[in-house]
């Protein structure tokens, strides 16, 4: 297993609050919020980040948003969301496994900082 925060989240290893679990995908509460509500989608294989995702994880990416979608359905969250994801430091990311943010409950500014 890489050594990574986020596989030893999917393992276990390390405590999240996790609203969802499956084989392929975990979503648990960013230790940070920075909105009322505030996600971090992940699937289980270890793909660095969106850069670094190959064609055959299509299916993965695909999921992914449809799994935002669902959270965000039970979560209530009608008057919208948002999902991101920074690829690279230049970009703020700051753990190098994939995951998307899924970020509501407040008034979210355009253009991002
Ligand atoms: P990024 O900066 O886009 O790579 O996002 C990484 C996110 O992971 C940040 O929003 C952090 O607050 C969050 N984070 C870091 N460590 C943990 C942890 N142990 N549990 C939950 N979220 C974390
Ligand atoms: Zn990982």
């Amino acid at each position: 297993m890489p050594d990574c925060l986020f596989c030893k989240i999917v393992a276990g290893e390390v405590p999240a609050k996790k609203v969802f679990e499956n084989d392929d995908f975990v979503a648990f509460k960013d230790i940070n919020p920075q909105a009322p509500t505030h996600l971090l989608l992940i699937p289980t294989k270890h793909i660095p980040g969106l850069s670094s995702a190959e064609d055959a994880d299509a299916a993965i990416l695909g999921r992914l948003q449809l799994l935002a979608r669902d959270l965000a359905k039970q979560g209530g969250l009608s008057d919208g969301f948002r999902l991101v994801t920074n690829n690279g430091r230049g970009a703020g990311q700051t753990v190098d496994h994939i995951h998307y943010h899924l970020l509501a409950g407040r008034r979210l500014m355009w253009p991002p900082g």
